[in-house]
């Protein structure tokens, strides 16, 4: 990586770590402004290659190979957020790694993200630290129950969780997590999930997206629905928390922040943040199609030091994910009016698996009418 500036123009190389869907729609959308994508992946046949015109196929262990794609490109940027605190410091001494580490410490760590937002004056869910039985004795009698025991590390979709009833269950809770370094979170009963993907260029400049509403499905988001359906302080709020974030971790990229909606009583709501993803997000799909400036195009710019685009939508959306078999009714997808296919070119259709997103287009305004 040679770049000083911090501004890549067109002609320049984005390194993306991670081949997944969210790593190809980076790579479709940086060639849509005329800049090659090189592709750092472990896995063969990452649908992200598929679509880059240079890969390189190695672990994030290996510092040969991550030097060789450091030195290869102008920027490095990530689709997932696990990873390597290692492969992230071998490639930042070389160049320009976009986010930077302390957003992936924080996103990373669910402790360190939940003290972040305390320290900001974010609300969360009440929580606290698990290392040993004795602290997740004190902690299930601090917090209560119902409550929620979570690996501080690695959990996605509902992976490295257990609910926790009662006192009683705690053990086993702890024994389902693999006694790993873990999370106590108080169960919220919240009224709806919601989340906004926000952007923060390398000038500071803040573009958060509409806040959106979020219903899951056996842990994996099922549907996105635009916008969530609230008033505008609520929406205002939300849009306000993101941007904070963003800028008090200097963020350069766009970030994911899912939060709960609690009603209060009175007609009254609060917000608390869940967690963040420093990287593109499923809940940030439906950009593709109901904004001008998709979320994918918003990172590409803010990585490579562009102006931003404005956030702003042309139409109400429902995205909903193809999971699994879902993708089985591609054709009967394609052919409906006003939606939007999108496939990932993964070859099984496992269980589980996300092969491709729909999102639905409606007039401005509509879809709550
Ligand atoms: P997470 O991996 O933290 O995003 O959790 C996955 C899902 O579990 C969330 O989208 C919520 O539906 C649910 N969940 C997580 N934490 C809590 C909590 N503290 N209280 C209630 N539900 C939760």
């Amino acid at each position: 990586m040679s770049n000083k500036s911090g501004i890549i123009a067109p002609g320049g190389t984005i390194g993306i770590l991670g081949g997944g869907q969210l790593g190809r729609m980076l790579a479709s959308a940086a060639a849509e402004l005329g800049l090659h994508v090189h592709i750092y992946s472990p896995e063969k046949d990452a649908p992200a290659a598929e679509v880059s015109g240079h890969v390189t196929c190695a672990d994030y262990e290996d510092e040969a190979a991550l030097r060789r794609f450091a030195d290869s490109v102008d920027v490095v940027t990530y689709e997932f957020e696990n990873v390597p605190a290692e492969t992230a410091r071998i490639l930042a001494e070389r160049g320009l790694v976009r986010p930077g580490p302390l957003a992936l410490a924080t996103a990373q760590d669910r402790i360190v993200e939940k003290n972040f937002m305390k320290a900001q004056g974010i609300l969360t869910a009440p929580f606290a630290d698990v290392s040993d039985e004795a602290s997740l004795r004190a902690a299930i009698e601090n917090i209560g129950c119902p409550s929620v025991l979570k690996t501080r590390r690695f959990g996605y979709d509902g992976k490295g969780q257990a609910k926790i009833l009662s006192a009683d269950g705690a053990l086993s809770a702890y024994e389902e997590i693999g006694r790993a370094p873990a999370i106590l979170e108080g169960f919220v009963s919240f009224e709806r999930e919601i989340s906004v993907v926000v952007a923060r260029g390398a000038d500071g400049e803040i573009a958060p997206y509409d806040p959106v509403e979020n219903i899951h499905r056996n842990h994996i988001l099922h549907q996105t629905l635009v916008p969530a359906k609230l008033p505008d302080a609520v929406a205002d709020e939300a849009r306000a928390i993101a941007s904070r974030i963003v800028r008090e971790l200097d963020y350069v990229g766009v970030m994911g922040v899912e939060m709960f909606l609690l009603a209060e009583g009175a007609g009254a709501q609060r917000l608390l943040v869940n967690e963040i993803a420093p990287r593109v997000h499923n809940s940030g799909h439906w950009t593709m199609d109901a904004c001008i400036i998709s979320q994918f195009e918003q990172h590409i710019r803010a990585i490579c030091g562009w102006p931003l685009g404005r956030p702003a939508r042309h139409s109400d959306a429902v995205m909903t994910n193809l999971i699994g078999d879902d993708v089985d009714q591609w054709k009967v997808l394609a052919s409906e009016r006003d939606t939007s296919i999108h496939l990932y070119g993964k070859g099984e259709a496992r269980p589980g698996r996300k092969m491709g997103h729909v999102t639905r287009l409606y007039a401005l305004g509509t879809r709550l009418a």
